[in-house]
């Protein structure tokens, strides 16, 4: 009986991604221009937002940025995570040139390390500023494992966002449940049951669901096999079964 079930989840879960990412090469995200990607450590960019850039930068007007709010020093490694977050931007096809990593004293990796948001806010101007930036994408309120840098970097692009003079635009990565995290591509089931509802019921929550190509989560996993610092055995289940390595659901904040 458990063998029917879970021969019918991995079935119902393989057709719902072969929708997806047919679905997703025919209709373009709505997200353009100048788009920034706000992180709080090197690895983030991949760990979290895999879709995302691959989704967007297969649109080839746009230009991703990242901005990483620390180097992810924790354990000293700071110099060596911060090259490894431009070689794994490179492989998600993000330029050098457009990968800034902050080294602000007030902004230092750890859990207890409490990231003022005006100095947080006050980094994204200028970053916005600098490069014309049209979108913000970043953490939402939970930051999705609950980390407070992750959750800071949320709090600082919202307060930007309240204080802008401009027109930016700001999407936040949407927080699963734990039971939901570790499913991989069999999540989307549940995303996609989550959107037809929405449908019926007629929400208009500005979300956007972003489904991984194949070839797209080879490539995010090949980006996340850049940080040679961070890969303990841990890491590599995440890699394979994390949902956010395949599918990303983004919504609109302002
Ligand atoms: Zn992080």
């Amino acid at each position: 009986m458990i063998f029917v079930l879970l021969s019918l989840t991995v079935v119902i879960s393989l057709l719902t991604y072969s929708y997806h990412v047919l679905a997703n090469y025919q209709h373009p995200i709505p997200i353009g221009g100048n788009i920034l990607l706000l992180t709080a450590h090197p690895d983030d960019e991949c760990m979290f937002f895999g879709p995302t850039l691959r989704g967007l930068g297969r649109q080839h007007k746009n230009r991703i940025h990242v901005l990483c709010l620390s180097t992810g020093n924790a354990d000293g490694l700071g110099q060596i995570r911060k090259r490894e977050l431009v070689k794994s931007s490179q492989v998600l096809g993000i330029q050098p040139s457009h990968v800034r990593v902050s080294e602000h004293s007030e902004l230092q990796d750890g859990m207890k390390s409490v990231w003022p948001t005006d100095i947080i806010a006050q980094l994204v101007n200028n970053y916005v500023s600098k490069q014309s930036i049209d979108t913000i994408i970043t953490f939402d309120g939970y930051g999705v494992s609950g980390h407070p840098n992750h959750i800071a970097a949320y709090e600082g692009a919202k307060r930007y966002i309240e204080t802008q003079k401009g027109s930016t635009k700001l999407y936040t990565l949407d927080s699963i449940p734990l039971v939901r995290k570790y499913i991989g591509i069999g999540d989307l089931i549940t995303s996609s049951f989550q959107q037809i509802m929405a449908l019926i019921k007629k929400e208009e929550k500005g979300s956007v669901l972003i489904v991984s190509s194949p070839g797209a989560y080879f490539a995010t996993h090949k980006a996340m096999r850049e940080h040679t610092s961070q890969l303990v055995w841990f890491r590599w289940l995440y890699v394979t079964f994390s949902r956010y390595m395949y599918v990303n659901e983004l919504s609109l904040a302002n």
